[in-house]
């Protein structure tokens, strides 16, 4: 009989985590998943139903390390993170010691198993610390600028030292930002969408937003859940980006989620006075609150270069950012 191959996610609670979880289980894997005590809320909350969750936190390195030797898995997939970069910067030890050390301890119990495990760990664009305006890929120079994106940094460089010293399957996704309707409530684009439906619903009369003009490299987070999976099934461990290779500006996003709900967004003004408007009764939705600019943010245009995953796995992204502002707007005309 064949192996069914066990996969253990830190993480599986959380966006990517959910998605990638279902992806595995679709095919044929025993999904294990690492979740936190929260004591308000149920063991295992029904959407993680059909996996094993064990309890465990990044902070308590222990918890990890017998979850990894109990389950004995064949992927090891970190997901689990501090994950917002802004908040980073008033938990920098906090972050730095989930977000980075904890990679120290996945690692040394992968390599006590004694079978061959694979080990996954969600990188991020941050590492590039929003300095390049244009394309960048797997061997441009990192300038981290938060605790999150250290953190990061020190995680991606102990999955290369393990790879390159002990041989372990390891490798690094560097991750560009991911979107669905699972995203956290503290993302921009998250309260774009749950503004905008309730907007459409008359609950809400304006929107107050920072940067219009930041563009990001937005990707369905289906797409990436699947293409780290790819990446662990390659022949040889590598580190590899994944992203949608274009560029949007959150104005972009915020006119398709208007169009959504059938409101087209014309904009007038400029800096804190710009507003945007509804073309056809001139009623203003959209402000500007320098409350959300974000210190020292370039307007650059940073894309990642998706030529090495597509070359090396087939990977290719299947969303849109029309499909990702739809799903998301769908979802949350349905929840809001
Ligand atoms: P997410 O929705 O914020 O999920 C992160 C998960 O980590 C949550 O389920 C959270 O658990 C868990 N977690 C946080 N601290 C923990 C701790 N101390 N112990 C155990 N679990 C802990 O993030 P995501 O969007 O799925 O992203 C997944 C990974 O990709 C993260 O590492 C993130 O940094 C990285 N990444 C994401 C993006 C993106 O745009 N989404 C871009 C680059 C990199 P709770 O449910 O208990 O809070």
């Amino acid at each position: 009989m064949e192996h069914k191959k066990v996969a253990l996610i830190t993480g599986i609670a959380g966006q990517i985590g959910r998605y990638l979880a279902e992806l595995l289980a679709g095919k044929g894997y025993d999904v294990y998943g690492i979740l936190r005590k929260k004591f308000d809320e149920p063991k295992q909350p029904e959407f993680l139903n059909g996996y094993k969750i064990i309890e465990g936190d990044l902070d308590d390195p222990i918890s990890i390390e017998r979850a990894i030797l109990k389950v004995q898995p064949d992927e090891i997939y970190n997901l689990a993170a501090q994950s917002d970069a802004q908040a980073s910067f008033h938990l920098p030890e906090y972050t730095l010691k989930v977000n980075g050390l904890i990679v120290l301890r996945i690692c040394e119990a992968a390599e006590r198993l004694k079978k061959k495990v694979k080990v996954f760990q969600a990188s991020s664009a941050e590492l590039f610390g929003g300095e390049y305006d244009g394309t960048v890929d797997e061997n441009t120079a990192f300038y981290p600028k938060n605790p999150y994106a250290i953190g990061k940094l020190c995680a991606y460089w102990i999955i290369r030292y393990y790879r390159e010293r002990y041989g372990l399957f390891a490798g690094n996704g560097i991750l560009f930002n991911s979107e669905s309707p699972r995203r956290g409530e503290n993302f921009v684009t998250k309260k774009i969408i749950k503004s905008v439906a309730e907007i459409s619903k008359g609950k809400l009369e304006r929107l107050a937003l920072g940067n219009l003009n930041a563009k990001r490299d937005w990707s369905h987070a289906k797409d990436t859940a699947r293409g780290i999976w790819m990446m662990m099934q390659a022949e040889k461990p590598s580190d590899y980006v994944i992203a949608s290779g274009e560029t949007h500006s959150i104005r972009e996003f915020v006119e398709l989620a208007f169009r959504h709900v059938g409101i087209e967004i014309s904009w007038k003004g400029s800096g804190i006075d710009e507003v945007g408007y509804d073309k056809q009764t001139g009623r203003i939705y959209v402000t500007v609150d320098p409350l959300y600019f974000r210190e020292g943010e370039k307007n650059n245009a940073m894309a990642g270069n998706v030529s090495k995953i597509k070359a090396q796995t087939g990977w290719q992204p299947e969303h849109s950012i029309n499909d990702i502002v739809g799903d998301m707007i769908k979802h949350e005309l349905r929840v809001s």
